[in-house]
C-alpha cells in the first residue's frame, strides 16, 4: 500500500497511542480533586460529630453543676430553718417549719438521686468523647497520608502528561502538515482515537459496514478516507 496513510501509518499509530494515553491521563487527573474533596468532607463530618459529643458532655456537666448548686442552696435553707425552730412561739409555727424542712429534705433526696444519675451520664459521655477523639486522631493521620499520596499521584500524572504531550507533538510533526492537522482535529473530538482499522468490510471503531466503493478507495490509498459514520481515518493493516 502506498499513499499518504500507508506512508505515514507508523507515525499516525504512534501519535494515536500517545493521544490515547494523554486522554486517559487527563481522566485520571480530573478525578483527583473530587477524590481529595471527598476525603476532606469525610474528615469534616467526623470533626462535626466530635464537636457534638464535646458539646453534649459540657451540657450534661452544666446540668450536674446546676443541680449541685440547687442542692447547696436547699441545704443552706434547711440549716437556716433549723436555727429558727428554737425561736418559734407556737406549736403551729413549729409544725409548719418542720413541714417545710421535711419538704426541702425530700427535694434534696431527689436532687441527690438525680446528681448520681447525671454523674453516670457524664462518665458515659466522657468515655464516648474519648473514643471519638482517638478515632478522629487516627482518621486525621490516615487522611493526611492519603491526601499526600493523591497529591503525589497528581504531580506524577502532570509530569507524565507533559512528557506525553511533547512526544505527541514530535510524532505529529513527522506527518505532512495537512494530514497532521486532520489527524489532530479528529483525535481531539474522538478522545484520542482518530484512526480506525478496516476489519473485513467494517470500520473497527464504530462497526459500520463500509461501502465497497469506499473500501476500494482505502485500498488504493491515493487519498485520505474517513469513516462516513464515525469520521475516523480508515486504513488497512498491511
Ligand atoms: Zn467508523
Amino acid at each position: 500500500m502506498t499513499g499518504p496513510i500507508a506512508q505515514n501509518l507508523d507515525a499516525l499509530k504512534k501519535a494515536q497511542q500517545l493521544d490515547s494515553e494523554i486522554h486517559h491521563t487527563h481522566i485520571l487527573l480530573e478525578e483527583i480533586p473530587a477524590q481529595r474533596a471527598q476525603l476532606k468532607s469525610e474528615l469534616e463530618l467526623e470533626k462535626v460529630h466530635l464537636h457534638e459529643l464535646e458539646k453534649s458532655l459540657k451540657d450534661i456537666q452544666l446540668k450536674q453543676k446546676e443541680k449541685e448548686i440547687e442542692l447547696m442552696q436547699k441545704e443552706t435553707q434547711i440549716k437556716k430553718l433549723d436555727g429558727q425552730l428554737s425561736q418559734v412561739k407556737t406549736n403551729k409555727e413549729y409544725a409548719a417549719l418542720q413541714q417545710e424542712i421535711a419538704s426541702l429534705k425530700a427535694d434534696n433526696s431527689l436532687l441527690e438521686e438525680g446528681i448520681i444519675h447525671i454523674m453516670d451520664e457524664v462518665d458515659a459521655a466522657k468515655e464516648e468523647t474519648r473514643k471519638e477523639k482517638e478515632k478522629f486522631s487516627s482518621i486525621t493521620t490516615s487522611f493526611q497520608d492519603r491526601d499526600n499520596e493523591m497529591a503525589g499521584q497528581e504531580k506524577t500524572l502532570q509530569e507524565r502528561l507533559a512528557v506525553l504531550k511533547k512526544q505527541r507533538e514530535e510524532s505529529v510533526a513527522e506527518l505532512p502538515p495537512e494530514l497532521g492537522e486532520l489527524y489532530s482535529r479528529i483525535a481531539l473530538k474522538k478522545q484520542g482515537l482518530a484512526l480506525a482499522v478496516v476489519n473485513g468490510e467494517v470500520c473497527a471503531a464504530c462497526q459500520m459496514k463500509l461501502r465497497p466503493q469506499l473500501i476500494n478507495e482505502i485500498r488504493l490509498g491515493e487519498q485520505i478516507i474517513v469513516c462516513e459514520n464515525c469520521s475516523r481515518i480508515l486504513y488497512f493493516e498491511n
